[in-house]
């Protein structure tokens, strides 16, 4: 496994042509919900290349960057048992130089839900993750759905720029609770995580609903988040039913659309979603 800290090393790197290349982003403090990106990518290519880089520009100014959970030996050692052959660990200062002003802004989708409680994230994402497409030209790139608006924003960003890059979705890794695996899941204390099997239990109980035939949103929301908000260890940020592409809300529903919620629990806000099947 090559372990390449600058970006102008990586680009000195040359791959045969036809040799099909598959990029898992990442920010690190890597879980199995990460390692299931990374055996798909080995599954479905030759070279898997795995970029670990804690991005500043999509937390906001009273977010976690600095706290964020990072630990590069446990990550290698994991990417290595996983047979990733480069890993990218670019710096902050190569990615973003003195006088750096470029950015990707994706307008309406970046300001809804997430992009309500986290404003600036989402262009901050489309940004990095615009660079480090064209950094690493893979033919695939792989994403979590556990991250849905992400996922849109990312579909977007490769259609409207035509950045070419086939993007994969897979599936949410769950803990044996049914709890979304995240790497801020790591700052929940034991009762915080009984607590948050309430995230799960939620969209599961909606989803069961919904395939007993009942269709309209707003009763189905309404139950939820009531039975959500009688729980005072939960600040509920939203919870709603979208569509899965431009994330407005839907009144009726149909396959394919998107429970999505996004809650706090102590200090640790968790995000998670299903997908009407
Ligand atoms: P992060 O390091 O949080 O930026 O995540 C890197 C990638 O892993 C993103 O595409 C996430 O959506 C994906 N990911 C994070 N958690 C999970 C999970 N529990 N299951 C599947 N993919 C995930």
């Amino acid at each position: 496994m090559q372990i390449i800290e600058s970006i102008e090393d990586f680009r000195k790197i040359s791959h045969k042509k036809e040799t099909k290349v598959g990029l898992v982003p990442t920010m690190g403090a890597l879980h199995e919900g990460h390692l299931s990106l990374v055996r798909a990518a080995r599954r479905e290519n030759d070279i898997v290349l795995v970029t670990i880089f804690v991005n500043p520009t999509q937390f906001g100014p009273e977010e976690d960057f600095l706290q964020y959970p990072r630990n590069i030996e446990r990550d290698l050692d994991l990417l290595k048992k996983e047979d990733v052959d480069i890993v990218l660990i670019p710096t902050v200062d190569e990615m973003y130089p003195d006088g750096f002003s470029t950015t990707v802004n994706i307008g309406k989708l970046s300001e809804k839900f997430e992009g309500q409680f986290r404003p600036g994230h989402f262009n901050g994402v489309a940004t990095v993750v615009t660079k480090l497409l064209s950094i690493c030209r893979p033919n695939v790139a792989y994403f979590g759905a556990k991250d849905a608006q992400q996922c849109a924003v990312i579909n977007k960003i490769n259609k409207e720029l035509n950045l070419g890059v086939e993007i994969s979705i897979q599936p949410t890794v769950r803990d044996e609770n049914g709890l979304a695996l995240s790497s801020r899941n790591y700052y929940l204390s034991d009762s915080e995580k009984t607590t948050a099997n309430l995230i799960f239990h939620t969209l599961n109980k909606m989803h069961k609903s919904w395939k007993n035939g009942i269709t309209n949103s707003k009763i189905l929301t309404n139950q939820a988040i009531s039975t959500l908000q009688s729980d005072k260890s939960i600040e509920l940020h939203y919870l709603a039913i979208v569509d899965s592409e431009h994330f407005e809300e839907v009144d009726t529903l149909k396959y394919d659309n998107l429970i999505i919620i996004a809650v706090k629990i102590g200090s640790t806000r968790l995000i998670d979603n299903i997908t009407l099947t």
